[in-house]
């Protein structure tokens, strides 16, 4: 694919390839239930190492505090006051092997099917981006691990962005800063964020996925859970007295309404996802998460729960049922909706290199979006990575490029 040449010469100019095949070396897999934070106090290896190279790039400031974030600012050069700060997450998925990646470079990809450790293999009539990609350095694990480019293609692009920042003091730049986040992948990546040490105005995610994707819309997140509670007796003696919980948990989950499920929905549809079943005759507890990208659906699919419990409670009077209702996240857009002129740099300095951005709702949740309701609004910008979260994640180096080709322009274009 045709690139704009400033990417090209933040890959010749600067350390990226070498600083993101550091990165990916280094264990940072994300430890699901860990009563620590971080997870992993691997994480924080990587984090000082990030310190110390931001140090090393005249960024005297740089440092990570005892959580784990790392925090770095860059002073305006030109007097301009506004603050944006560039974020990218440390930890990588807990999906797949994450430990001992061995990165593969496959030189002037010549567009064919890469065969990987493992019996991986990834394939351009799966993969098609990849035939986006031919001629270009393609990096992947060796089949048997994650690579991890989910999320240190992120870290790479802003690494890569402050050292030609510091190369080029002739681009005029507001305040600038930097901050590297741990457990993104367990959802607990902003739980411990010192939002007066990111000290922006708003802020950027780069963790999204192929050029030129950006996200400022996620989905409303609720979990639910229905409990049915039936009667319990002796089932030698239960004719006419026994309610089974599980019979009637049984219908609840068959009533749902099956268009509305993960596996027949995409783009903005919602859906209700059972996720959980747990109980016996006498009870069962029914888990399920609601997503949507507008609020009003949310209302409706937990109405749509409401009425099949009042027809099965109709139906079994002794039947009692509870419901609960938990929000977990929402959509960055009622936020973003206010602040548009926050995409508006994005999609200028994606104009400004010669293409057009790719906006693609995310069928899930971010940090961005629960930065933006914490009053930092922070839309999600690709780092290029492509098949994350498994053995099969493949990266164009050209592509880290052009994300620090994207951070290099929103600095420029920020007055
Ligand atoms: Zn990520």
């Amino acid at each position: 694919m045709k690139r704009h040449q400033l990417a090209n010469e933040i890959i010749k100019t600067t350390s990226l390839k070498e600083r993101f095949l550091a990165y990916v070396k280094e264990d940072t897999q994300a430890v699901g239930g860990s009563e620590t934070f971080p997870s992993s106090p691997k994480e924080k290896i990587l984090g000082e190492k990030l310190v110390a190279e931001l140090k090393g790039l005249g960024i005297g400031n740089a440092e990570m505090d005892s959580n784990g974030y790392v925090y770095a600012q860059m002073p305006s050069n030109c007097g301009v006051k506004k603050k944006v700060a560039f974020i990218a997450h440390m930890d990588v998925a807990t999906d797949c092997a994450g430990e001992g990646v061995k990165p593969v470079i496959h030189e002037n990809y010549n567009g064919s099917a890469i065969k990987l450790n493992g019996g991986t293999v990834i394939d351009p009539e799966d993969s098609t981006d990849l035939k986006k990609c031919i001629g270009d350095t393609i990096i992947t694990s060796d089949g048997t691990t994650l690579l991890g480019a989910d999320d240190k293609a992120g870290i790479a692009a802003i690494m890569s962005m402050v050292e030609y920042l510091q190369k080029h003091p002739e681009i005029k730049r507001p305040e600038i800063r930097v901050c590297f986040t741990p457990d993104e992948e367990i959802g607990r990546g902003v739980d411990f964020i010192d939002l007066k040490k990111v000290d922006a105005d708003f802020a950027y995610t780069f963790d999204g996925g192929f050029p030129y994707e950006v996200n400022y819309e996620n989905f409303n997140a609720y979990s639910a859970k229905v409990t049915l509670k039936g009667v319990s007796i002796h089932p030698g003696y239960a004719k006419d007295k026994m309610v089974n919980a599980i019979r009637y948990a049984g219908k609840f989950v068959d009533m749902l309404p099956k268009t509305m499920s993960p596996e027949r929905t995409h783009n903005r549809e919602p859906f209700i996802h059972p996720v959980g079943i747990t109980g016996g005759s006498e009870e069962v507890t029914v888990s399920m998460i609601l997503r949507s990208f507008v609020p009003e659906d949310i209302d409706r699919e937990k109405q749509i729960i409401l009425n099949i419990i009042e027809v099965l409670t109709a139906e079994e009077p002794r039947l009692q049922v509870t419901t609960a209702f938990n929000q977990s996240y929402l959509n960055m857009y009622e936020i973003m909706k206010d602040k548009m002129f926050v995409y508006d740099y994005v999609k200028k300095a994606i104009e400004d290199l010669g293409a057009e951005p790719e906006i693609h709702p995310i069928r899930g949740g971010t940090d961005g979006a629960r930065l933006s309701f914490m009053g930092l609004p922070c839309p999600n910008i690709f780092a290029g990575g492509v098949n994350f979260h498994s053995q099969k994640e493949w990266v164009a180096l050209e592509n880290i490029g052009l994300a620090a080709a994207v951070a290099v322009k929103i600095v420029e274009n920020v007055k």
